[in-house]
């Protein structure tokens, strides 16, 4: 028999099946040691036949099999090599993303603990412990009433000679079991609702069917509901499901509310856990103990059979497409893997993706819509003002009075307000006044953010850390300018004109460490009056009844990015923020300032009005030809040689120009340029773009002229980029 194996090396070169004659036991989706160019290597069979191209007297034989059970399930496989070719990628990067680092490489291994259990009845056990031996006697007892007690708490209660003395003498029972590392989750019970008509028809509709639903409900319309009783009905038909969200670790709610639900059935993961969970959660999968998978975007890989439904949510989220090597969209992968199972895929959002809701539209998805908030509350009144009219009015304050004012209200009232601003730190950039200079990354072509509370520079690109500065590296003056404000700022703003209320703030500084957006919500969801200060992490579906007030102090930052998605983007931050607002009662504000009070996105946003807000852009996305109605390909080429980037973007655009040629008017632009951000992290980046019509053969030909390799310059391809930095 002869096996086909991908050799685990990143290199394309070596990027296909090498066949080695089988082991007696290798069996497809196995992990296997094989001679590879005088040494051995990782592989992975991919499949077994009796025939072989290769010379026999060349063929060598796999060295050794890894495991007994393949740890890579044949659906798995298939969905590697739908990877592979779906998304251009290598195939041992295929197998990197469907198989954990920890499981792959055998660098975390089962834990095993002891268990105590009893042998003897009470009475037999006393006569032969003896009635002076008290501790032994009450560490008997104890273990008889328990059933089944940790050998670890046991030594803790009654000491080391004790338990040995019993384990010795055959009366406890000393038996290994695996020991499981279980990521912290809260437990206390979340009450489970009874459907409205509405959530009800809307499962029904769902439910067992072979197809592709969006599932478009405003902020706090019941979604999570929906989902949790479709996940019940797949469960009891012996099915399971995996719900993606964007960052799991964001939403420590939603884990609770799953927990409490399928008490002892999930499995999370993302990249917030210790590596030994990650291996044990991923095991508890793969067994077919946990049926239940809650996580961010790699949680689409997990191990499960018998797919009963597929959940993402927020699928707008730009989390959802990876933004580096190997590169996937979930959504595609999702709809592989449902499509397989022959089993729903729920995309669910307040704010659609245009992507999305157009295919909505063309009838390729299903639309089901819950267009109300639950127990009729009504969306929370977001007003817009004007900061101009501010300006003008002697208030150059980053503050608007009207939000001052309802902020104010909502302290008085004993009320939770969130103000949001999209930018951490203290001051977005450090200038001189004299000169003009601004100080930027040594490595990277940004400006460096001045950090107060660590009296730092810091540049959010690469991460570098600067000392601060009094005076102008270039001239030496003092007179120091600070650019826009952050969360740092806005949070110090506060404390002054609230000193008695606490204030807490969220953003990628305070959340580092394994519980830190826990920590700060738990907080923050037990203190009123309180404020909440926060970057976008701050939108994601969080829950808490008493918020009241939502300021939104800067949202032109995104308007203005100058990308085709900032409009859609910017619609959905909004709609997000806002909707924290007003949970439980009818008493949620929302203040957003901005300096172009009459957009339309901000007009759609304060009415709630997706519909017309999509119209809109739909028609602009169409007039100009930006996706869904075309293609953007980016090539991206990066180099610690600024020359040796140019010289390969030059001749990247030389065949490109070709494909022009071929492809005609199908191909509309085709630009090389120094990309927005010129460096980053001491490498120099060019980009090739390209609008074309989304045409396979296209993308195909833009992937196979960018299939070399060059050497100390790196090439990535990218279709419709989140992110055009
Ligand atoms: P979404 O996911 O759309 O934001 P949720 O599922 O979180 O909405 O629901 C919003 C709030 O309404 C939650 O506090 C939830 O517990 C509550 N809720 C949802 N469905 C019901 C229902 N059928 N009856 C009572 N309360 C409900
Ligand atoms: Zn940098
Ligand atoms: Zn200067």
């Amino acid at each position: 028999m002869y096996a086909r194996v991908i050799v685990d090396i990143s290199n394309d070169a070596v990027d296909r099946v090498f066949d080695y004659v089988a082991l007696p036991d290798t069996m497809v989706g196995m992990r296997v040691r094989v001679p590879f160019a005088n040494r051995t290597v990782l592989g992975y069979v991919i499949s077994l036949s009796e025939e072989t191209s290769v010379d026999k007297t060349k063929i060598k034989s796999i060295i050794a099999n890894l495991e007994s059970v393949p740890k890579i399930k044949p659906e798995i496989l298939d969905l590697s090599m739908f990877l592979a070719r779906h998304f251009f990628l290598r195939l041992s990067d295929c197998i990197k993303l469907v198989l954990p680092s920890c499981v792959r490489l055998d660098t975390e291994r089962e834990q095993t603990e002891y268990v105590l259990s009893t042998t003897y009845d009470t009475d037999t056990a006393i006569n032969i412990i003896g009635k002076r031996a008290k501790s032994q006697l009450s560490a008997f007892l104890f273990v008889s009433e328990q059933g089944e007690v940790k050998f670890s708490t046991a030594l803790e209660h009654f000491g080391r000679s004790s338990i040995n003395a019993l384990v010795e003498k055959g009366i406890l029972l000393k038996t290994p079991v695996r020991k499981r590392r279980m990521p912290s989750v809260d437990d206390t019970p979340f009450e489970k609702k009874t459907l409205t008509p509405l959530q009800e028809s809307a499962v029904n509709t769902i439910d067992g069917k072979d197809e592709t639903f969006l599932l478009q409900g405003v902020t706090g319309s019941g979604k999570t509901e929906v989902y949790m009783s479709v996940i019940d009905r797949a469960l009891s038909r012996g099915q399971t499901a995996i719900m993606l969200v964007p960052e799991i670790s964001l939403t420590p709610q939603m884990m609770q509310r799953f927990n409490s639900r399928f008490p002892g059935q999930v499995a999370v993961l993302h990249s917030g856990l210790s590596e030994g969970e990650r291996f044990d959660e991923w095991d508890r999968i793969f067994s077919g103990e946990a049926r239940v998978v809650l996580g961010a975007r790699s949680a689409i890989f997990a191990p499960l059979e018998h797919l009963g439904v597929i959940i993402i949510d927020e699928e707008h989220d730009s989390s959802y497409v990876s933004e580096s090597n190997p590169r996937f969209d979930t959504l595609d992968v999702a709809e592989f893997r449902a499509r397989y199972h022959r089993c729903p895929l729920i995309l669910g959002s307040a704010t659609p993706s245009i992507k999305s809701y157009k295919l909505a539209q063309d009838r390729k998805y299903h639309l089901v819509r819950l267009p109300e908030r639950i127990n009729g509350l009504e969306m929370p009144k977001l007003e817009i003002v004007d900061m101009l009219n501010e300006v003008l009015d002697g208030n150059t304050s980053t503050y608007s009075r009207k939000l001052l004012s309802k902020l104010d209200e909502c302290i008085q009232n004993k009320k939770q307000a969130i103000l949001f601003i999209n930018r951490r730190g203290f001051a977005s950039f450090v200038m001189c006044r004299e000169c003009g200079h601004r100080v930027k990354c040594d490595d990277c072509e940004v400006s460096l953010v001045y950090h107060k509370e660590d009296n730092e520079l810091k540049c959010h690109f690469c991460g570098k850390r600067y000392r601060s500065l009094t005076n102008c590296p270039n001239c030496h003056s003092t007179n120091i300018k600070y650019g826009a404000l952050g969360t740092e700022r806005v949070c110090e703003d506060l404390k002054q004109m609230f000193p008695d209320v606490p204030i807490f703030r969220m953003d990628n500084d305070t959340t580092r460490g394994k519980n830190g957006h826990k920590n700060i919500l738990e907080q923050f969801s037990k203190t009123t009056p309180s404020i909440l200060v926060g970057t976008q992490m701050i939108a994601k579906g969080h829950d808490y009844p008493n918020v009241a007030f939502v300021g939104i102090l800067d949202a032109d930052v995104s308007l203005y990015n100058s990308d085709y998605k900032a409009n859609e983007r910017t619609f959905q931050l909004v709609t997000q923020v806002a909707g924290r607002a007003g949970r439980k009662n009818n008493d949620g504000y929302v203040v957003l300032q901005t300096y172009a009070p009459k957009h339309y996105v901000y007009r759609f946003a304060s009415n709630y009005d997706y519909e017309s807000f999509f119209d809109k852009e739909n028609n602009l996305r169409q007039a100009t030809a930006f996706p869904p109605y075309s293609n953007i390909i980016r090539i991206l080429v990066s180099s610690e040689s600024d020359h040796r980037a140019k010289e390969v973007t030059k001749k990247l655009y030389d065949e490109a120009l070709k494909l022009k040629e071929k492809h005609g008017h199908k191909i509309f632009f085709l630009q090389a340029m120094p990309s927005p951000v010129k460096r980053i992290q001491t490498k120099y980046r060019y980009q090739i773009l390209t609008r074309c019509e989304p045409d396979d053969k296209i993308t195909c030909d833009f992937y196979a002229i960018s299939d070399i390799i060059e050497k100390d310059v790196s090439i990535f391809v990218e279709v419709n980029p989140n992110n055009l930095r």
